[in-house]
């Protein structure tokens, strides 16, 4: 199987698994994590269809976007303070925002090239040490104050589920959803003009997980892009 037929294999799966829950397959974006690919991988998934790839670090962020200009390019990676220049020049959206102290240089960024600049929040609903991203109670304070952010529009909530049992990945799933619902409520009653549109959960081992629980973005590499998933 080429990588054109596993994309469009894994979309028409996520297109029957919207139909299941009763959800619209254009509600859901299928990002394509390109990370481990190169750019002849990356020219056959847009054959099959694909227009937004996910990557993870600012240099192959910049490369591939340069080749492929007019498809969308996410970051999905861990964000150093020296980067985000490169990261903003490039990132439609960027998902991976773990530490308040990035999102000014963000805003920094994203003004000097006359951008607004839209992110999510990651957030660690699992509680793991080794992962990163925000325990679920500093997330509000972080969206006040990057409501005051000129240069920086908040867009919604990123999470990575544990490598652990279905449990614990629905426990992750609909422990994020449950928490873009409380901080939207919260954000309305303190008259706070942000609206947390996206979810980004959900990859190649428990995307169909995420679709139910609500998602608007999987962020799919493997069942794409490796050769070992027919
Ligand atoms: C690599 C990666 C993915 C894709 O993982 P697969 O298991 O290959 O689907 C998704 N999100 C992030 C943040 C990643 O680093």
């Amino acid at each position: 199987m080429s990588t054109k037929d596993r994309y469009i294999r894994v979309r028409s799966e996520v297109d029957t698994a919207c139909a299941q829950v009763g959800r619209k397959p254009e509600e859901v974006l299928l990002l394509a994590v390109s990370k481990t690919v190169d750019l002849d991988q990356i020219q056959e998934a847009i054959e099959g269809g694909a227009n937004a790839f996910g990557e993870n670090r600012p240099d192959e962020l910049l490369r591939k976007s340069a080749a492929f200009p007019d498809q969308s390019w996410h970051f999905i990676g861990n964000i150093q303070s020296r980067r985000i220049g490169d990261i903003v020049s490039a990132a439609d959206l960027i998902h991976s925002v773990s530490k308040a102290e990035h999102l000014p240089k963000i805003d920094r960024a994203a003004a000097k090239i006359d951008k607004v600049q839209p992110v999510l929040l990651e957030v660690n609903v699992s509680g793991e040490a080794s992962k990163s991203g925000f325990h679920p109670s500093e997330v509000l304070a972080v969206i006040e104050e990057a409501a005051a952010l000129p240069a920086v529009r908040i867009q919604g909530l990123m999470t990575m589920a544990p490598r652990a049992d279905e449990e614990a990945i629905e426990t992750s799933f609909c422990g994020l959803a449950r928490l873009r619902d409380e901080l939207q409520r919260q954000l309305d009653d303190k008259g706070i003009d942000v609206t947390l549109s996206d979810i980004s959960m959900g990859m190649t081992e428990d995307w169909p997980q995420a679709i139910e629980r609500g998602t608007t973005i999987v962020r799919v590499g493997r069942a794409i892009f490796d050769s070992s998933f027919e």
